[in-house]
């Protein structure tokens, strides 16, 4: 596995708080101490929407689902679902890395979508 296909979160080496990385500091407690968490494990969906007028990058698509997806650690992470049928909150997924869309400025933007099991 290399780095990317890995979602990171931190936890508070303090108070014990679980948050995504882009946070400097702990939500709760305010220390900047932490140890990285993977996600483990496949994730269960904990919401999900259908957006039927996507942004700009996503122009190939007539609309897709997006997902807040909770691994069995506890780390969250938000990405494309790769159907929009049978969907249902609790349902299990798993992660996978790959390219979702081409950028504006014709990049192509890779990161985790998740797929029904
Ligand atoms: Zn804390």
């Amino acid at each position: 596995m290399s780095v990317e296909d890995n979602i990171i979160w931190n936890r508070c080496k303090k108070c014990g708080f679980l948050q995504h990385s882009s946070h400097l500091r702990c939500m709760k407690c305010k220390s900047e101490d932490f140890n990285k968490v993977k996600a483990e494990g496949n994730p269960k969906l904990i919401s999900y929407t259908v957006l039927k007028i996507p942004p700009a990058e996503f122009r190939a698509k007539a609309s897709y689902a997006l997902g807040v997806v909770e691994f069995e650690n506890g780390v969250k992470g938000l990405g494309q679902i790769t159907t929009q049928n049978n969907l249902k909150t609790g349902m299990t997924l798993k992660p996978i890395y790959r390219k979702i869309c081409e950028s504006l400025d014709g990049k192509e933007v890779y990161t985790h979508v998740f797929e029904p099991v």
